[in-house]
């Protein structure tokens, strides 16, 4: 098999951590990213000899060409690139301040860009390449106190379009993943706190469960894997069926 390499950011916990597992079982050398090296060594003892930690704050973006230089220097190539790493923050709208609607975009979006654009830099070497933007179904509904959220993951999309359409002549494919709720620590502190939202979530999914990290991790992998060597510009839903209606 031909050898792979893939960056997950926010791999040490939740749905990162959950794609991190699908491509290390698939054979896939694979960076998992984010602040917390304490996280991230326990994520690579689970994940064993091909998961590899690379610690870094995506906000930081002045830092991102180094950080991703440094993994090229020391696998030789990057096929994937998974932008993961996310943050919510719920709150009312007037309470949302202007340095609270910054570092929701900073870390949602303005990172998956800058990470992207130096990514793509050594994809078109090696004129080949896949990115998955983890986006959420918050680009497509209303969803209150939720505001730079909500923006965050529509610019998202707006993104993988965009960069689908340029990048794909070149063999680099874009697509995302729009995750309904899927159980991880970021949903279970937020519906947790609210029983009623919990039983509205339940009650409006077709399905009635919530979904798995491991549904992530099998989306991401398909998406990643040349069973989808004719799949760019799209945004999965895995949700339950919550997309389609109720
Ligand atoms: P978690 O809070 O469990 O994980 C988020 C990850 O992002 C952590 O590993 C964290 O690592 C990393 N991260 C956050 N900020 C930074 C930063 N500045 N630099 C580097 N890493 C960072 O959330 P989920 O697993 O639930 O969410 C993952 C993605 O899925 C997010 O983009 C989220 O919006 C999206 N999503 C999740 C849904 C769900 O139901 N769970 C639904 C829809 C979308 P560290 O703290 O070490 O930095």
């Amino acid at each position: 098999m031909k050898r792979k390499v893939a960056i997950v950011t926010g791999g040490g916990s939740g749905l990162g951590f959950a794609i991190a597992e699908k491509f290390v079982q698939q054979g896939i050398d694979t960076i998992i990213a984010g602040r917390n090296e304490q996280k991230l060594n326990e994520a690579k003892n689970k994940l064993g000899e091909l998961c590899h930690t690379q610690p870094c704050d995506v906000t930081d973006l002045k830092s991102l060409p180094q950080f991703i230089q440094q993994i090229v220097d020391k696998f030789g190539q990057i096929d994937i690139l998974v932008n993961n790493a996310g943050i919510n923050m719920k709150k009312e709208f007037t309470d949302v301040t202007d340095e609270d609607f910054q570092q929701v975009i900073m870390t949602n979006v303005s990172s998956v860009f800058t990470l992207s654009r130096e990514v793509v830099k050594q994809m078109l070497k090696q004129e080949n390449g896949c990115i998955i933007n983890i986006s959420s179904m918050a680009a497509q509904y209303g969803i209150p106190k939720v505001i730079a959220y909500s923006a965050s993951k529509t610019a998202i999309d707006g993104m993988t379009r965009a960069m689908a359409v340029e990048l794909s002549p070149k063999g680099i494919r874009v697509n995302a993943i729009a995750p309904g709720f899927i159980y991880s620590d970021m949903t279970a502190k937020a519906l947790d706190s609210d029983p009623e939202r919990k039983a509205k979530v339940f009650g409006r999914t077709p399905m009635g469960i919530m979904g798995q990290a491991a549904d992530i991790g099998e989306a991401a992998y398909f998406l990643a894997s040349d069973s989808a060597k004719y799949i760019t510009g799209v945004i999965l839903p895995v949700d339950g069926g919550n997309s389609v209606g109720f």
